[in-house]
Protein backbone atom coordinates (compact mmCIF):
# COMPACT_ATOMS: atom_id res chain seq x y z
CA UNK A 1 0.00 0.00 0.00
CA UNK A 2 2.34 2.62 -1.11
CA UNK A 3 -0.28 4.60 -3.11
CA UNK A 4 -3.61 5.52 -2.22
CA UNK A 5 -5.90 7.82 -3.37
CA UNK A 6 -8.76 9.23 -2.74
CA UNK A 7 -11.91 11.69 -2.69
CA UNK A 8 -14.76 13.03 -1.06
CA UNK A 9 -17.91 12.41 -1.82
CA UNK A 10 -19.10 14.75 -4.75
CA UNK A 11 -15.83 14.28 -6.48
CA UNK A 12 -14.23 17.94 -6.08
CA UNK A 13 -11.63 17.23 -3.56
CA UNK A 14 -9.10 14.37 -5.02
CA UNK A 15 -6.05 13.41 -3.59
CA UNK A 16 -2.44 11.08 -3.76
CA UNK A 17 -0.24 9.64 -1.59
CA UNK A 18 2.92 7.78 -2.26
CA UNK A 19 3.91 6.48 1.08
CA UNK A 20 3.22 3.88 3.20
CA UNK A 21 1.07 4.81 6.38
CA UNK A 22 2.62 4.98 9.44
CA UNK A 23 -0.04 4.10 11.45
CA UNK A 24 -3.85 2.99 11.81
CA UNK A 25 -5.67 4.49 14.28
CA UNK A 26 -9.75 4.59 15.01
CA UNK A 27 -10.32 7.90 17.34
CA UNK A 28 -13.29 7.57 19.63
CA UNK A 29 -13.43 11.21 20.63
CA UNK A 30 -16.57 12.65 20.78
CA UNK A 31 -15.16 15.09 17.68
CA UNK A 32 -14.59 12.55 15.33
CA UNK A 33 -18.30 11.40 16.45
CA UNK A 34 -20.06 14.23 15.59
CA UNK A 35 -17.59 15.80 12.81
CA UNK A 36 -18.29 11.66 11.00
CA UNK A 37 -21.51 11.35 12.09
CA UNK A 38 -20.60 7.97 13.11
CA UNK A 39 -19.31 5.73 15.94
CA UNK A 40 -15.55 6.56 15.16
CA UNK A 41 -13.00 7.56 12.79
CA UNK A 42 -10.49 5.38 11.10
CA UNK A 43 -7.35 7.65 10.67
CA UNK A 44 -4.77 6.97 8.21
CA UNK A 45 -1.37 8.61 9.97
CA UNK A 46 0.88 9.67 6.80
CA UNK A 47 4.23 12.07 6.92
CA UNK A 48 3.48 15.07 6.66
CA UNK A 49 3.80 16.69 2.86
CA UNK A 50 2.66 13.31 1.79
CA UNK A 51 -0.30 14.29 1.09
CA UNK A 52 -1.20 15.96 -2.46
CA UNK A 53 -4.46 17.36 -3.19
CA UNK A 54 -5.40 16.70 -7.19
CA UNK A 55 -7.90 18.34 -7.38
CA UNK A 56 -9.84 21.01 -5.78
CA UNK A 57 -9.26 22.36 -2.60
CA UNK A 58 -10.69 21.99 1.38
CA UNK A 59 -11.82 24.07 4.02
CA UNK A 60 -10.40 24.06 7.32
CA UNK A 61 -12.53 23.52 10.72
CA UNK A 62 -10.09 24.80 13.27
CA UNK A 63 -11.01 22.95 16.12
CA UNK A 64 -9.33 22.31 19.34
CA UNK A 65 -9.08 18.78 20.25
CA UNK A 66 -9.90 16.64 23.85
CA UNK A 67 -5.88 17.36 23.89
CA UNK A 68 -6.51 20.98 24.03
CA UNK A 69 -4.33 21.40 21.38
CA UNK A 70 -5.37 22.79 17.79
CA UNK A 71 -6.98 20.07 15.30
CA UNK A 72 -7.19 21.45 11.84
CA UNK A 73 -10.49 19.57 10.19
CA UNK A 74 -9.78 19.82 6.01
CA UNK A 75 -13.71 18.69 4.61
CA UNK A 76 -15.06 19.20 1.30
CA UNK A 77 -16.35 22.84 1.24
CA UNK A 78 -19.23 21.34 -1.16
CA UNK A 79 -20.45 17.50 0.29
CA UNK A 80 -19.16 18.25 3.60
CA UNK A 81 -16.69 14.72 3.44
CA UNK A 82 -13.88 14.84 6.02
CA UNK A 83 -10.82 14.43 4.17
CA UNK A 84 -7.93 14.22 6.67
CA UNK A 85 -6.71 16.32 9.79
CA UNK A 86 -3.63 18.06 11.27
CA UNK A 87 -3.48 17.54 14.62
CA UNK A 88 -0.65 19.24 16.74
CA UNK A 89 -0.13 17.08 19.74
CA UNK A 90 0.95 14.54 16.63
CA UNK A 91 3.60 16.67 15.01
CA UNK A 92 4.74 15.14 11.60
CA UNK A 93 1.48 13.81 10.47
CA UNK A 94 -0.93 14.22 8.55
CA UNK A 95 -4.61 12.11 9.54
CA UNK A 96 -6.49 10.95 6.15
CA UNK A 97 -10.29 9.86 6.81
CA UNK A 98 -10.10 5.87 5.69
CA UNK A 99 -13.31 6.30 4.31
CA UNK A 100 -12.76 8.43 1.30
CA UNK A 101 -10.00 5.98 -0.37
CA UNK A 102 -10.82 4.51 -3.50
CA UNK A 103 -9.23 1.29 -1.96
CA UNK A 104 -8.76 0.34 1.53
CA UNK A 105 -7.77 -2.92 0.80
CA UNK A 106 -4.42 -3.47 3.76
CA UNK A 107 -5.74 -0.60 5.97
CA UNK A 108 -6.01 -2.20 9.31
CA UNK A 109 -6.11 -0.48 12.30
CA UNK A 110 -4.26 -1.42 15.29
CA UNK A 111 -5.15 1.50 17.82
CA UNK A 112 -7.49 2.52 19.54
CA UNK A 113 -7.64 5.91 21.11
CA UNK A 114 -10.08 8.24 23.29
CA UNK A 115 -11.59 4.81 24.20
CA UNK A 116 -13.23 6.54 27.44
CA UNK A 117 -16.27 7.97 24.96
CA UNK A 118 -16.59 4.80 22.63
CA UNK A 119 -19.55 3.37 22.03
CA UNK A 120 -21.06 1.02 24.11
CA UNK A 121 -21.16 -1.87 21.75
CA UNK A 122 -17.63 -1.44 20.41
CA UNK A 123 -16.13 -4.24 20.84
CA UNK A 124 -12.19 -4.18 19.76
CA UNK A 125 -10.67 -6.62 16.94
CA UNK A 126 -8.18 -9.02 18.56
CA UNK A 127 -4.67 -7.65 18.95
CA UNK A 128 -5.92 -3.59 18.95
CA UNK A 129 -4.05 -1.57 21.07
CA UNK A 130 -6.89 0.30 23.75
CA UNK A 131 -6.01 3.71 24.97
CA UNK A 132 -8.63 4.95 27.21
CA UNK A 133 -7.51 8.72 26.21
CA UNK A 134 -4.90 10.00 23.24
CA UNK A 135 -1.42 7.60 23.35
CA UNK A 136 1.72 8.43 24.59
CA UNK A 137 3.72 9.51 21.22
CA UNK A 138 3.49 7.07 18.93
ZN1 LIG B 1 -17.01 16.96 -2.07
ZN1 LIG C 1 -10.87 12.01 17.33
Amino acid sequence: MNRMEGGCLCGDVRYLCTTEPVVVALCHCTHCQRQSGSAFSVNVGVPKGSLQLVSGSTQVYPDIGHSGQPVYRHFCGRCGSPIFSDVVSRPGLDWLKAGTLDDSTGIHPTLSLWCDSAQDWFSPPEGMTMFAQGPTPL
